[in-house]
């Protein structure tokens, strides 16, 4: 039987992937990096474009937004949007560039330099401008530091124009590569500031509407106020609005009320450090869990972490993962104490 709710009009609309029509409060920086790539649909070199900020605050529904918008508008122009958690090293990426391009890529055997120069000959024959949005770089850059160098390398073979959109929470992430090469790429800042309270009500507002039949007033200001408060993470006041709405579908209520919001804010915690934990490796998962014990010295985390995972490797592996769960700010390292824990 279908089942009709009473309450949502569109669920999707409060999911974190969901890519609204407008972005408010965010047309300013839409509209320089729009400005920033243009130059790519004229046969022109586009601006390469670094975006940071804090986590939640519009960074990918901006670079997506605008890489929407121009492949609308510019079909000679081919955008393609890699998240670098998923690729983390300059195979993995350069692959995933040539797959978007429709080149098919042996998964095995192909060295980097094979791939790379297949992909400047696929540019060179389609004619048409690339942009490439990598976001979370800082996972790329951690995990493979020459990357970009193989990046800016594309761009000395071919004439057709290369733009690239690097997106980080990190706002130094290029500080841990050579200043030749973060120079040889001409990147141009854009900072993501926080949003106000007001301008946290107007996004969640929008959201709603799209989402709802009915709300009461109260909720969006519960609910940003709950956002602003978990470090300005849209994401928290999303994720209360929906557990909210699930709790009056329940009901069968036609309205979402304030007391329903109530009942979630609670549980709603910061998203980004839940996010993060889902996305590290297994072993990271079992340093993460013995450190929420408390801190503990390099030798003891190690003799710890040992008797927990069937194949711990070598110390210099666990330095690895530690260095890593120190980089997304998962693990704190306390220099006076000389002890790791939970940040
Ligand atoms: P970041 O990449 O900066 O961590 P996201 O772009 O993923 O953050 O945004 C987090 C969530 O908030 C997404 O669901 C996104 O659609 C939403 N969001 C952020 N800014 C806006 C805005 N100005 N208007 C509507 N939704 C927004
Ligand atoms: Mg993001």
């Amino acid at each position: 039987m279908f089942y009709e709710s009473t309450i949502f009009k569109n669920e999707d609309a409060l999911s974190f992937e969901y890519l609204p029509e407008l972005l408010p409060h965010r047309e300013a920086q839409i509209k320089i990096l729009a400005q920033n790539i243009e130059p790519a649909a004229n046969n022109r070199r586009p601006q390469n474009t670094f975006i940071f900020g804090a986590p939640g605050i519009g960074k990918t529904a901006v670079t997506k937004f605008v890489f929407r918008e121009f492949e609308e508008n510019f079909p000679n122009v081919k955008t393609v949007y890699i998240n670098c958690w998923d690729y983390n090293t300059s195979v993995a990426v350069l692959s995933k560039i040539c797959e978007e391009l429709g080149i098919i890529v042996q998964r095995r055997g192909w060295a980097k330099d094979e791939i790379l120069s297949r992909l400047v000959e696929m540019l060179a024959k389609m004619k048409k401008g690339i942009i490439i949005a990598l976001d979370e770089v800082d996972q790329l850059i951690f995990k493979d530091s020459n990357a970009l160098y193989d990046l800016v390398r594309i761009n000395q073979y071919v004439k057709i124009p290369v733009g690239i959109v690097f997106v980080s929470n990190d706002p130094l992430v290029f500080s841990k590569i050579e200043p030749r090469i973060r120079s040889s790429l001409n990147i141009d800042d854009i900072e993501f500031k926080p949003y106000t309270l007001s301008e946290m009500k107007d996004i969640l507002t929008e959201r709603t509407k799209l989402a709802l039949r009915g709300f009461e007033d109260g909720v969006i200001i519960l609910a940003a106020n709950h956002a602003v408060k978990k470090g300005g993470d849209v994401r928290a006041g999303l994720e209360a609005l929906m557990k909210a709405s699930k709790i009056a579908d329940d009901k069968n209520e036609s309205k979402l009320k304030v007391e329903h919001v109530k009942k979630v804010l609670q549980e709603v915690t910061k998203v980004k450090p839940r996010i993060l934990e889902e996305r590290i490796s297994e072993n990271e998962k079992v340093i993460l869990d013995v450190l929420k014990e408390g801190g503990f010295e390099f030798r003891n985390l190690y003799e710890k972490y040992s008797k927990s995972v069937e194949n711990p490797g070598t110390e210099k592996m666990l330095r690895n993962y530690l260095k890593h769960l120190e980089n997304v700010k998962l693990v704190k390292y306390l220099k006076t104490k000389k002890v790791f824990k939970i940040a």
